[in-house]
């Protein structure tokens, strides 16, 4: 029998998958490990979705003074040098899904400057592109965990 497999946020992707899961300790101990984990996706999602493009050292602060967005990529150039800065929510990002989601959001209005040279705040096509390319790596990874079920 075909197991049907969730689609949008329900993520199969080992590490991804298991911030839905009830036993990750980036979900029971969300607010001690928060940090960790946000240094962590960050990395997962520069390697998997931008090819290493964003710089390793990506500045992502926790802002209390966000209260109505989960996120804000703040842009500029020091030196004539483009660079960003992720902030993310400390009163909505509560969980480890949230912070993903919220995460991977923000990496993509990071990337339309840091790598295309162009500030994309209202979620065009130069942001859809970078999101396209992250849920093509979500649903690749459902698709393969369907024939992985089908076989066994
Ligand atoms: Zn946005």
């Amino acid at each position: 029998m075909k197991e049907e497999v969730p689609r949008g946020h329900q993520l199969h992707y080992g590490f991804l998958k298991d911030l839905s899961s009830p036993t990750s300790k980036y979900v029971t101990d969300f607010h001690q490990n928060k940090q960790e984990l946000a240094r962590r996706l960050y990395r997962f999602f520069n390697q998997s979705v931008f090819d290493n493009q964003l710089p390793a050292d990506m500045e992502i602060s926790w802002n209390k003074r966000l209260r109505r967005q989960a996120g804000r990529t703040g842009f500029g150039k020091k030196n004539g040098v483009p660079y960003a800065v992720i902030h993310i929510s400390d009163k909505i990002c509560d969980s480890a899904d949230r912070l993903r989601d919220t995460l991977i959001h923000e990496m993509c209005h990071a990337a339309c400057w840091l790598i295309d040279g162009e500030a994309d705040l209202t979620h065009g096509l130069l942001w859809d592109y970078h999101c396209a390319m992250y849920n093509v790596l979500v649903t690749t990874a459902a698709c393969c965990t369907t024939s992985f079920t089908s076989q066994t």
